[in-house]
């Protein structure tokens, strides 16, 4: 099947340019042209690919883009950009964006960016990544945990709760960062959800639960991973 485009753009004449040329290309594209448009259409979840201009009519590309991640949309965004607008293009990666485009481009240079980024999230869709921490053996594609060769049963919970740790190695989590991480954003929930997900993971997943290697408490903060 054909990866979908969705090009924003509020100049006609880039907007029609843009679809010939990635239609050419064998891309399925469609057009927004206002930031508030643009946003329902990714809320829809459709596309595999945002093209995204910053400068736009009612909601700009920045907030679109912001608006779209804090609602959990992951689709890759590459956002277009006018030469100037360097502070916007920071401003744009650490709001989500995958990757930035300054006007004028070749169709060349495009296609090559569109590529990368499409490369980058299908890899990281993939499933059956490798952990090993101690004789722990975590298979995320299968989501199965084991340790010299026998299977330790986690619920999903625990295994989303390990996935996130193992994501953020030697990081200290606070107590907000893993109920957001594993419960999302919306979950009201006490802390003691969490010391209790962290201690059934303890059991069993340290050799000495007592005295835990991997899963460090930080007094008062959280939680560091030192798998
Ligand atoms: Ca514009």
């Amino acid at each position: 099947m054909n990866e979908r485009i969705l090009v924003v753009e509020d100049e006609p004449t880039i907007a029609t340019g843009l679809r010939d040329d990635l239609e050419l290309e064998g891309f399925a594209v469609e057009v927004a042209d206002d930031g508030t448009a643009a946003l329902g259409r990714i809320l829809e979840g459709k596309f595999d690919l945002v093209l995204l201009d910053l400068m736009l009519p009612g909601m700009d590309g920045l907030d679109v883009c912001r608006q779209a991640r804090l609602k959990g949309i992951r689709t890759p965004v590459i956002m277009l950009t006018a030469k100037g607008q360097e502070v916007d293009k920071v401003v744009g990666l650490e709001l989500g964006a995958d990757d930035y485009i300054t006007k004028p481009f070749s169709r060349r240079e495009l296609l090559a960016r569109i590529k990368a980024v499409l490369r980058r999230s299908q890899e990281s869709a993939e499933p059956g990544k490798i952990h090993r921490f101690g004789d722990v053996i975590v298979d995320t594609g299968r989501c199965e945990v084991s340790r010299r060769g026998e299977r330790i049963d986690l619920t999903a919970t625990e295994f989303k709760l390990l996935q996130v740790f193992l994501e953020h190695r030697g990081q200290v989590m606070t107590i907000d960062d893993l109920m957001r991480e594993v419960w999302g954003r919306d979950a009201i929930l006490t802390d003691r959800v969490v010391y209790t997900h962290v201690h059934h993971l303890r059991n069993k997943l340290e050799e000495n639960p007592q005295k835990p290697r991997f899963l460090i408490g930080v007094r008062g903060i959280g939680y560091r991973f030192d798998g």
